[in-house]
């Protein structure tokens, strides 16, 4: 018999609930916009109305695992608990496991959606097609988002809040991030990032093409300001330069520590991969003697699971939240909770 799970990705826009079976993919899903204001419970109780809805439409017939829900973070695991997560405004100490279980008599598997979506990369994307069995993903949208998988399981820490590498420090001196902290790599390289480095040249009358770009309209976005540098606009080519260098820096360190077979890049700054990724490369080769020695058809790749150190940018694009979420009950079922 066929099995099937169904995923949630809890994000602060939008909550995406889906019906997946490992043969067919996602067989039956819904979208529908995350109600913040009418506050938490109101978001548990639509999710969990749909989720018994795609449920009863999907299950004859098949095998059901559970559901598998991919939240921001920050999130105590295993009991499922959040923790002023920026993109949930008056979510802070929510018990997200807890309130779900209440609402729903069924296995639940919970994890960071930067940890789904690396989930997602290493079962159906880049992971599977190298053949490697550990993986370390940067989600960059407007925040940037970390999962690493090692030897085929997720790393959790000892509260569930391991791999949070959008907030390592790449510069002591930078801005202000979301957590608190100055120059993490989220406030130098993530969209928004890219979005706020163009307001400070606008706002100081420093770019005239990206002043142009900007007339009349109340924001821009880091698409735009891509669109612009692929144009030759030479200040957005410069912000897409650095946001490449603050990845590198970022990556130069992580792969010195983890000496992983694979760094996956995604969310949508990875879009914009053709102009970011020049000096991304030119920093690894500078920071990281690890990456140097170890790139594909370097001295000491020869030996290793996908022909050696591999960068590159995420195959599953926006759906990684997703699948991640419909792939953790069978993660769960094969590896156990992380407890
Ligand atoms: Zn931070």
């Amino acid at each position: 018999m066929q099995s099937l799970t169904i995923g949630v990705d809890l994000g602060g826009t939008n909550l995406r609930i889906a019906a997946y079976t490992p043969d067919c993919g996602i067989v039956n899903s819904t979208t529908l916009p995350t109600r913040l204001v009418a506050g938490p419970l109101a978001v548990v109780d639509d999710m969990c109305s749909v989720v018994r809805r795609l449920l009863a439409e999907s299950e004859e017939g098949r095998n059901f695992v559970g559901i598998g829900v991919g939240s921001p973070g920050p999130l105590e695991l295993p009991v499922g608990r959040l923790h002023h997560p920026p993109n949930l405004p008056g979510w802070d100490e929510f018990h997200l496991r807890g309130e779900i279980e209440k609402r729903l008599e069924m296995p639940i598997s919970i994890e960071s959606d930067a940890n789904a979506a690396a989930l997602a990369e290493y079962e159906l994307g880049l992971g599977k097609l190298l053949g490697v069995d550990s993986l370390c993903m940067l989600t960059m949208g407007t925040g940037i988002g970390n999962g690493i998988i090692l030897n085929g399981e997720l790393w959790h820490g000892a509260a569930g809040m391991g791999g949070e590498a959008g907030h390592m420090t790449i510069d002591p001196d930078g801005h202000l991030c979301g957590c608190g902290n100055t120059g993490c790599l989220e406030s130098s390289a993530s969209a928004t990032a890219v979005v706020n480095a163009a307001e400070r040249l606008i706002k100081a009358r420093k770019a005239p093409g990206l002043v142009r770009l900007k007339n009349g309209r109340n924001s821009l976005t880091a698409l735009d300001i891509a669109e612009a540098a692929r144009q030759g606009d030479p200040d957005a080519t410069n912000i897409f330069e650095m946001t490449g260098r603050a990845l590198g820096t970022g990556l130069a360190g992580l792969i010195n520590i983890l000496n992983l077979p694979l760094y996956v890049i995604g969310g949508g700054v990875a879009n914009s991969w053709d102009i970011l990724s020049p000096s991304l490369f030119d920093e690894l080769e500078r920071r990281s003697y690890v990456y140097s020695l170890t790139a594909p058809g370097r001295p000491a790749s020869s030996g290793m699971p996908g022909g050696g150190t591999q960068v590159l940018p995420a195959k599953l694009g926006a759906e990684a939240g997703i699948l991640g979420a419909c792939l953790l009950p069978f993660h769960e079922a094969k590896n156990g909770s992380g407890k």
